[in-house]
């Protein structure tokens, strides 16, 4: 933040302009983003630089709502006025609408070849997630970006639009807690667990603005899709970002991605200073952590999946930018592959990419002989709800476990539904029994 600010150093609880290296926005908040800007700069403003405005429709996207449809829309107007460089629209045309076809229906493909699908996923995976840089996103979860070592945040629709404007933001330095890692996780246990245990020992307000940075030699051994779980969550405890500090991992990651996607090639890293001072610390041998479950109604309602076995569900789902990734369908269909789900089990990848790379290594196949209803369309789904015909949507009062981040009351769907938030191994499990259960009773 200090060198973002043009500043020698900063300290937490300064408030300090910052220059914005990456501002993304979506179809959810990405109109009214554009309203605050044209109002406050006028009609005919241009936005501060079109090479680092990033547009990712991906939330009410595959649905037949039009006023959901319309959004995408808007956001393609926008681009093609302000000549906005990165736009991963759902359709090809750029003078065209976009329209669902409810007729074709939800399971298969209907978008475009630029479509990126979830915003937070897309933007590492399309090169945009870059160390020692400044992300902002109009979305909760673009602390997600962290795993990367940047400092990255979500900020509301009139930040954003004057970010529109002047590409600076006055941000206030938040306090830091460190959370240092050691050992390794035992089979079964994965990075979200890692991430529900620490909301649950802090509780979901235990973070409020300050960073919670992830540390030790238990954080190097995490592979990036793990570390971006953990990131992605810290606003489930309040946090103003979350951060790893960059290494080989990281950086063999991003410089994969840019080069593949011809994204900004230089970026400048930045690593801890010897001397950090933290407002909570904490150490988690993650040899000793065990499958977590944040039970209905907020996410730091802990409990051991081990212990809820009396909780009997109606459905499970894997999806979203927490739980959709490569890694973690890899995870689950280790457990799902020739065996069958006794509950209505609904699959959403991150990415058109992971759903090409699931299909090609026959996953995808082997989850849908399992029982399990998987859709092409890569997407936000049924993580935050969305209009009825959403893909996975509950619509009446029941029960899921997800792989999503977030379950206060109604949020994948209707107000008296519940949410039970766990790792794609322990969704697996419980998709299998119907009763939230451990995944290692399947990996003896
Ligand atoms: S998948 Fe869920 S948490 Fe992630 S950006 Fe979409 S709605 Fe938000």
């Amino acid at each position: 933040m200090a060198r973002a600010a043009g500043k020698a150093t900063v300290r937490p609880g300064d408030n300090v302009w910052v220059n914005v290296d990456v501002l993304m926005t979506h179809d959810v908040c990405g109109p009214g983003t554009i309203g605050v800007f044209k109002r406050e700069f006028g009609k005919t403003a241009k936005v501060w630089d079109r090479e680092k405005i990033v547009i990712i429709p991906d939330h009410y996207i595959f649905t037949g709502d039009s006023l959901s449809n319309r959004n995408v829309d808007i956001l393609r107007e926008f681009v093609g006025e302000q000549h906005i460089k990165y736009f991963y629209d759902v359709i090809d045309d750029p003078a065209g609408k976009w329209v669902f076809d409810t007729h074709k229906g939800n399971y298969g493909r209907q978008f475009g070849n630029n479509f990126a699908g979830v915003c937070h996923a897309a933007l590492a995976a399309r090169g945009h997630t870059r160390p020692g840089e400044i992300l902002l996103g109009t979305d909760s979860h673009t602390c997600m970006a962290g795993a990367f070592g940047e400092f990255a945040t979500g900020i509301g629709n009139t930040d954003a639009g004057f970010v529109f404007g002047t590409g600076k933001l006055l941000l206030k330095v938040p306090e830091t807690m460190r959370f240092w890692f050691d050992g390794q996780l035992q089979r079964g246990v994965m990075g979200k667990d890692i991430i529900l245990h620490i909301i649950g020992e802090i509780g979901f307000d235990g973070a409020t603005y300050r960073a919670m940075q992830f540390d030790g030699p238990g954080a190097k051994a995490l592979g990036m899709d793990d570390r971006m779980t953990i990131a992605n969550m810290a606003i489930e405890a309040g946090g103003k970002n979350g951060i790893f500090e960059p290494d080989e991992k990281t950086f063999a990651y991003v410089n994969e991605r840019i080069e593949a996607n011809g994204t900004k090639a230089n970026y400048d890293p930045l690593f801890c200073d010897a001397d950090q001072k933290f407002v909570y610390e904490n150490k988690f041998d993650l040899s000793k952590l065990e499958p977590t479950v944040a039970c209905h109604p907020n996410p730091g309602n802990r409990k051991l999946a081990k212990e809820l076995g009396n909780i009997s569900l109606d459905r499970a789902y894997i999806g979203s930018c927490t739980g959709g990734k490569l890694s973690d369908f890899l995870a689950f269909a280790e457990i799902v592959t020739g065996r069958k789900v006794k509950i209505d089990t609904f699959g959403v990848p991150a990415t058109p990419e992971i759903m090409l790379e699931l299909q090609q290594r026959k996953v995808w196949q082997a989850l849908a002989d399992a029982g399990v209803q998987l859709t092409e369309n890569a997407g936000c789904a049924a993580c935050l709800g969305g209009p009825v015909d959403t893909f996975g949507r509950m619509n009446k009062p029941q029960k899921c476990i997800s792989t999503t981040n977030r379950n206060f009351p109604g949020r994948m769907g209707h107000l008296e539904s519940q949410v039970f938030l766990a790792s794609p191994a322990t969704v697996a499990a419980s998709a299998l029994t119907g009763k939230i259960t451990d995944p290692r009773e399947f990996l003896k």
